[in-house]
């Protein structure tokens, strides 16, 4: 535990105002929306895309008073009575004081890194190891510059191991990690073969990852990403591999059946086989860079196989699916402890869809009855996460009931929960699912969730979020953000996508009609949203749920302003659409007089936005079209401006003009496919894939060279061959298009073509060059931008035209 002057005597500030000396920290604050424990919370100033002195107010009025700022920023709000200590780097300071925090600390501390697999095989040597060690483990994914602190920060005496996971994206990362992780034991899992922007090469990849485990003692690695690769002479190696200069060799890997595979392997001069319960590639190198791991913290063989025979496959990722009842489902039961529990309930918070929230918990691994402490921070944790209602599942906690403010029902097991769930009412309630892994909640979630086929699109919520901020980070300061949210956030979904970009502060919402405005209102979105097409028929929608119109013709302005003044309303928002070029909807440039002379006259509405739409902005051929399109709508605005007297939002660039477009940006951005992942523009920028459209094989045959397959026996067969049939159609908007060869899929990461005509809800793939089983998952555009060009079509249309039916699932790591 720490006092303000402990952490005074570690930052060395350069400048400092201590009132209250003793004041004591115990979590560290850097997002005021995440506040749990304000009077024991130190908040750094970070500058990030965001920066933090913007949010020194709103932390002093949710109670923290303990303030740690960069000493060269405007600081404009005064902290009386507040402990502030002043330092030249706020990020910096961050992770010396999480550095300092684990230098206390002289038990083994195991780094991992490498390109994938780095938080599977930290949750399974937890799993693996825990009964010898008490294993703290950094949370989720919590692996970058900031993660890693925060991670650090929690390591305390109760434990005697640790495993931090370490991730970077670029050249220097690794040595700021090394300096607070300082691993005595480091894991490298893999390194990918993707060329990521960010390294010059992959010599130089790989020895940035190797900066990690620089004053490590051992180093375990697979042999064949380091062969000739230089590591420092002083550490201990211990590399895994085929070749016999291994220390641990491997002599056989075979497939035992469709579930296990049977590993031989030699350490030290001794054979031993272990039997891993998965088949695909990567969980077999993940299980070995665990046993290598286990051998050299001195386990026996036989331990060992017996431990890694029952390994499970994790759900690591926390997912929210539509339930039954109406309800919404946050399902993350792959690990339970206040730190992954704190993260879940923030999600919650997001989740603005339901005024009812249910918590679904289990007794926490290690927090017992006397821990005073852990037994506080759950309190709290609950005490502030507008949770409306608790379900108890195991012993401990069912002895703490009284402790908690809100309705409890409790359950001995899980057993005896899944026995009364009939009596369970959750409709439309938001439920967040949260067990330890031996309380088997999948049990659960699998009860709440709605039942579909199996097709599914899966939505990425951290590449949405990432790929905002990689927009974000091409706008100039004060420059606001409208995300497109119309068709359904281009098919990835409605309330889900837009409580987390409200979560993140865009400033405005766009849809199409009236009814998805509605929609997202009955979601929990307060952010202003403008309707594009408003028909007379949704005026009375759009005034009840405080929607804002486009108004782009004196037809639709006249009707609703009448519609306004009848109902005696004044300044209603309005969105007035020029038209510069497009030749969609808009007012003419010369219809302004017209245009002015019906504004002056009113106080029904007043102009809130002015805009226009780029029609060519990523073509180079038409670059003078453009010009002249934004010079359209910089003059339009400003005559309009100095007319009506008062100034209002002007804004013309989608996705493509945020690209290459500056002059463009005027005083607003419109952000829509770049958001969901795609870029048409600019190679460059590094969006991540947000929805992958999956399947499973649900039959494989074999078929001779005389048969036909699917309909009118469009596909012929010209050799023996393999056929799965998939449970997905042009019902399901996979087009008909992509039938016979034109489609490709992947499974198990081969390509495969469509063979005969797309039926309504399947289809036929030839799978007779590919390894594959029946139910193995299959994913439906491996490139979407490809798909999309294989038919003459955009990747926007493929998107919005997955069908509702085909059920969505959002995950957040
Ligand atoms: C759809 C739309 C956008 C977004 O375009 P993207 O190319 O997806 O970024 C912007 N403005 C208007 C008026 C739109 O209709």
């Amino acid at each position: 535990m720490y006092t303000i002057a402990d952490i005074s005597g570690i930052l060395v500030p350069t400048r400092s105002i201590v009132i209250a000396a003793d004041a004591i920290i115990q979590s560290l604050i850097y997002d005021t929306r995440k506040i749990v424990n304000a009077e024991t919370g130190l908040f750094f100033a970070l500058i990030n895309r965001r920066d933090g002195h913007q949010y020194i107010k709103d932390a002093y009025l949710k109670g923290v008073r303990n303030f740690v700022l960069q000493e060269d920023m405007q600081q404009e709000f005064a902290l009386p009575d507040a402990n502030i200590l002043w330092v030249s780097d706020t990020f910096l300071a961050l992770q010396s004081l999480a550095a300092y925090q684990r230098s206390k600390f002289k038990f083994p501390v195991l780094g991992i890194t490498g390109s994938n697999g780095k938080t599977i095989v930290k949750e399974w040597l937890y799993q693996l190891m825990s009964p010898d060690y008490k294993i703290y483990r950094s949370p989720k994914s919590y692996n970058s510059q900031l993660g890693v602190a925060l991670s650090l920060w929690e390591l305390n005496d109760q434990y005697n191991f640790a495993i931090i996971e370490a991730g970077i994206s670029e050249v220097g990362e690794m040595a700021k990690l090394e300096q607070m992780i300082k691993p005595t034991h480091g894991l490298l899992t893999n390194i990918g073969i993707a060329h990521k922007s960010g390294f010059e090469s992959k010599q130089e990849k790989i020895a940035e990852k190797l900066k990690l485990f620089t004053h490590a003692e051992a180093l375990i690695y697979p042999q064949k990403y380091l062969e000739n690769i230089y590591i420092p002479s002083q550490i201990y190696k211990f590399a895994w591999g085929e070749d016999e200069s291994c220390q641990l060799e491997i002599y056989s890997v075979k497939r035992e059946n469709d579930q296990s595979t049977l590993v031989s392997l030699c350490f030290s001069r001794q054979f031993f086989t272990v039997k891993i319960p998965f088949v695909d590639q990567a969980s077999i190198e993940n299980a070995i860079s665990c046993i290598a791991v286990m051998i050299s913290f001195g386990y026996d063989f036989k331990v060992i196989a017996a431990r890694i025979a029952l390994l499970q496959p994790m759900e690591m990722r926390l997912e929210l699916k539509k339930g039954k009842q109406n309800s919404s489902i946050i399902d993350d039961s792959y690990s339970n402890d206040l730190v992954a529990l704190q993260i879940a309930l923030d999600f919650l918070k997001q989740q603005k869809q339901h005024q009812r929230k249910i918590l679904i918990l289990s007794d926490i691994p290690g927090v017992q009855l006397n821990d005073e402490k852990s037994i506080t921070k759950l309190r709290r944790l609950i005490a502030e996460s507008e949770l409306t209602e608790l379900i108890f599942v195991g012993p401990i906690l069912s002895q703490l009931l009284s402790q908690f403010a809100l309705p409890i029902k409790n359950y001995a097991d899980t057993k005896s929960f899944i026995e009364d769930l009939k009596n369970i009412d959750y409709h439309d309630a938001t439920v967040l699912i949260k067990g330890a892994r031996e309380y088997h909640f999948e049990q659960i979630s699998k009860r709440l969730v709605a039942k579909s086929h199996d097709t599914t699109l899966e939505i990425n919520l951290n590449a949405l979020e990432h790929n905002l901020n990689v927009y974000r980070s091409l706008l100039p300061a004060g420059v606001k953000l409208m995300a497109m949210v119309k068709a359904f956030s281009y098919g990835s979904g409605s309330f889900e996508i837009a409580n987390l970009l409200q979560f993140n502060h865009v400033d405005y919402l766009t849809v199409a009609f009236a009814d998805e405005g509605v929609d997202l209102r009955n979601g929990g979105i307060t952010l202003p949203i403008v309707v594009m097409s408003p028909d007379e028929s949704a005026f009375d929608a759009i005034v009840h749920n405080n929607l804002e119109p486009e108004i782009y013709s004196f037809r639709i302005l006249a009707s609703f302003l009448r519609y306004l003044e009848q109902h005696d309303l004044k300044n209603f928002p309005v969105h007035i659409k020029v038209d510069t070029g497009m030749h969609r909807l808009g007012f003419m440039p010369d219809e302004i007089d017209s245009l002015l002379d019906i504004l002056k006259n009113q106080k029904a509405m007043k102009v809130q936005s002015v805009f226009s739409h780029l029609a060519s902005a990523g073509n180079a051929r038409d670059n003078q079209f453009t010009e002249k399109q934004i010079t359209l709508l910089d003059a339009f605005t400003k005559k309009l401006q100095h007319e009506l007297g008062y100034t209002f939002i002007r804004h013309i660039a989608a996705t493509s003009g945020i690209d290459l477009w500056p002059s463009a940006y005027f005083d607003m951005v419109r952000l829509g496919i770049g958001l969901y992942g795609i870029d048409m523009d600019r190679a460059d920028l590094p969006v991540q894939e947000v929805s992958v459209l999956k399947t499973n094989v649900t039959q494989i045959k074999f078929l001779p060279e005389t048969e036909t397959v699917g309909y009118n026996r469009a596909g012929k067969l010209s050799r023996p061959s393999r056929i799965a049939t998939i449970k997905i159609g042009y019902a399901d908007g996979y087009d008909r298009r992509f039938g016979n060869g034109i489609g490709k899929m992947s499974i198990n990461g081969q390509l495969v073509a469509t063979i005969g005509h797309i039926c309504m809800d399947m289809c036929m793939l030839d799978v007779t060059d590919i390894d594959v089983q029946e139910e193995d998952e299959v994913i439906v555009y491996p490139d979407l931008k490809e798909a999309a060009l294989a038919i003459g079509t955009i990747p926007y249309e493929l998107l919005v035209n997955i069908s509702q039916r085909v059920k969505r699932v959002y995950f957040y790591e």
